[in-house]
């Protein structure tokens, strides 16, 4: 399970020394969507240089190496892989170069039609250094020629999938969200600088104020004759309800809804729709405590902190193996014996992928001493795979698709189990159903997906 990219972009009009510190601070404050790799590129109005790396923002980036990246215009990406594996040439952003000067590209999310995109550029002779779609996306804006802002627009109309883009030469930058506005990406103020960031708790980091949403199919050109906005398709949204159930921060607004309120309203739903008769509410840290708080609000049971998470566990870089992933749950969480001996316990989380995290939580609240314990879950079972930018595409990797609740409630431990419906879910986040993509619940997706991805797709439940 892989989660989102995070960007950050900011545009200048006069040189700031100070500019990759300030990505670095929005980099830093969107960590949690990404922590394989960083990096920053700044555009000098001359030449583009960049650095990136294995790791977190912090492991990547310090003062001498910030200190090299002065200019006015830059862009940032932390990453998770989505496509392609955990490698040093595909941290981002992938810098390219042109005949007629380079090209710097940061992307969230993933291309569906990458294998076409890719034949034809190779039939022409272009050199691939990196697997991922955004080394893809580069080299097309490359081959339009020298105008960006003609190349983005021309590009836009040709990749299919999910994308929010960043992309800047030495001077100028461009914010791309595909048509249908899978993943978020707002634009904001600082002082005389425009910022473009995924979510909102980056302009909060830098003290930059919200201006709007990015629209779905929206090419945003901050140069030094300001700011201009060019449609490419007229807006539909699917906006990914991922997003809200456990991708952002609950200090972030999306599609000008909080998060903070839609997984506290998720959790009274979730209360009213799967009541329990329980002494304590407790949340798993950190995806699962808002939802549980609103349970608590909601059912007047109340809400205590019995499972303590270690906010110090770094990541490895090694793929978790499934021993791996169970060892990492009992050294990220702890229970609170003192406050979970002797109780009947409401457990709420954001959601259950592969059912590994929630056994281990069982047994562990178990082991401290709960005489009962009952399994919420702030969102739908997930059944199906998202082709989209989160990586779970293969189902049968997903428990829900493969077992029935009982089994699953047999597996977990729990004494009962119970999930938000995906009406509750809508209600809870409070946009319009036809503006989310709700695919991974509800195997309806926002566009047709290349049969290639849907290899588990059509296999019977
Ligand atoms: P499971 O153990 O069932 O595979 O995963 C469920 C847990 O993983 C939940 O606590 C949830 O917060 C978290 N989770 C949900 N989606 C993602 C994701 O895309 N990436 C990561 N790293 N964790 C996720
Ligand atoms: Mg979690």
């Amino acid at each position: 399970m892989k989660e989102s990219c995070g960007l950050f972009g900011i545009f200048s009009p006069k040189p700031d020394p100070k500019i990759s510190r300030t990505v670095y601070y929005g980099l830093i404050a969107l960590q949690h969507r990404g922590q394989e790799s960083a990096g920053i590129a700044v555009g000098d109005g001359e030449k583009i240089k960049y650095h990136k790396g294995l790791g977190l923002v912090n492991d990547v980036f310090n003062e001498e190496v910030l200190g090299e990246l002065s200019g006015h215009v830059a862009i940032g990406h932390v990453r998770y892989s989505t496509t392609g594996s955990n490698v040093f040439e595909n941290a981002q952003p992938i810098v390219v170069a042109g005949q007629r000067g380079s090209l710097a590209v940061a992307h969230n999310g993933n291309i569906i039609n990458t294998r076409e995109l890719r034949s034809q550029l190779e039939k022409k002779g272009l050199p691939f250094r990196s697997t991922t779609d955004s080394e893809i996306i580069a080299l097309l804006l490359i081959e339009q020629g020298p105008d960006m802002l003609h190349a983005c627009l021309d590009v836009t109309r040709t990749l299919q999938g999910a994308y929010c883009l960043l992309i800047m030469n030495q001077n100028r930058l461009i914010a791309i969200r595909d048509p249908l506005g899978f993943r978020p990406l707002c634009m904001g103020r600082l002082d005389d600088c425009v910022v473009f960031a995924s979510e909102t708790v980056a302009l909060d980091a830098v003290g930059a104020e919200f201006v709007r949403d990015i629209e779905p199919g929206e090419v945003v050109l901050a140069s030094g004759s300001g700011v201009e906005s060019y449609r490419v398709s007229p807006s539909k949204s699917a906006f990914c309800v991922f997003e809200f159930v456990y991708f952002a921060r609950p200090d972030s607004v999306l599609e000008n809804v909080s998060v903070y309120a839609a997984r506290e309203r998720a959790g009274r739903i979730l209360a009213i729709e799967q009541p329990a008769d329980a002494d304590l509410v407790v949340g798993v840290p950190d995806s699962g405590t808002v939802a549980a708080i609103g349970y608590s609000n909601q059912s007047g049971i109340p809400y205590g902190m019995g499972l303590i998470k270690n906010k110090y566990v770094g990541r490895t870089f090694i793929q978790p193996s499934q021993k791996l992933r169970n060892l990492g749950v009992r050294l990220k969480l702890n229970a609170l014996r003192e406050l979970v001996k002797g109780k009947s316990i409401v457990l709420v989380d954001d959601s259950i992928v592969r059912g590994t995290t929630m056994g281990q939580i069982v047994k562990m609240l178990r082991s401290a001493g709960a005489r009962s314990i009952h399994v919420r879950i702030a969102s739908p079972p997930i059944r199906y795979g998202c082709y989209f930018g989160v990586d779970t595409s293969d189902r049968r990797e997903l428990i829900a698709a493969v077992l029935e609740e009982k089994k699953i409630e047999q597996l977990i431990g729990a004494d009962s189990l119970g999930y938000l419906s995906l009406e509750g879910l809508v209600k809870a986040v409070g946009l319009p159903s036809d503006r989310l993509c709700l695919a991974c619940f509800n195997g309806i997706y926002p566009l047709q997906v290349p049969s290639f991805c849907t290899k588990y797709l059509f296999e019977k439940e």
